[in-house]
């Protein structure tokens, strides 16, 4: 048997407040948290590392997404941070910590205080957020833009003191045979 904690925990062999659950993942709260509505999402298969499995870890990053935004609105805190830290339990899991004023929720701090209450309130009022945002498939569609070549133009070029004297000689010659032509003539 399996006695990975997050595994029970998506086996519902070990209760947890659960603010949302489809085929792949379930988000519940941190029974202790590190502020207040913080939430864990986890995916119902067992692995550790993000690679391991990319597709549901891409689908747990959406639904961590869907948390963050429901934890914005019922419980309004400044923002929201997410971390991925595989270090205390060796199953994939996304960590949602609503930010309040004065207080940076680090996985280091003391876990705040929290009661069987107070959790299911909070996991009712986070329930209670419809998120109006699907993950969808996105074509990823590489575009090269073509880098337009910069064209010179080109300067007349400069000439040296020394081809406007072959020049005027040239012509000076032009000249010479000119009048001699006519005067041959
Ligand atoms: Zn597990």
């Amino acid at each position: 048997m399996n006695e990975c904690i997050f595994c029970k925990l998506v086996r519902k062999e070990i209760p947890s407040k659960v603010v949302y659950e489809d085929d792949n993942c379930v988000a519940f709260l941190d029974v202790m948290p590190r502020s207040k509505g913080m939430c864990l999402v986890v995916p119902k298969k067992h692995y550790t590392f993000f690679d391991e499995a990319f597709d549901t870890s891409s689908k747990a990053f959406d639904i961590a997404l869907i948390i963050g935004k429901k934890i914005k609105e019922s419980l309004e805190p400044l923002t929201v941070f997410f971390s991925v830290i595989q270090a205390q339990v060796p199953h994939f899991h996304i960590r949602v910590y609503p930010v309040y004023e004065d207080q940076i929720p680090l996985g280091e701090n003391q876990p705040i205080e929290t009661n069987e209450a107070e959790l299911t309130e909070l996991a009712s009022k986070i329930k209670s957020v419809y998120v109006d945002w699907e993950p969808k498939k996105k074509e990823v569609v590489e575009v090269i833009k073509e880098v337009p070549v910069e064209k010179k133009k080109s300067k007349p070029k400069e000439r040296t003191e020394e081809e406007v004297k072959v020049e005027k000689k040239k012509e000076q010659e032009k000249d010479f045979w000119k009048r001699r032509n006519l005067e041959m003539a």
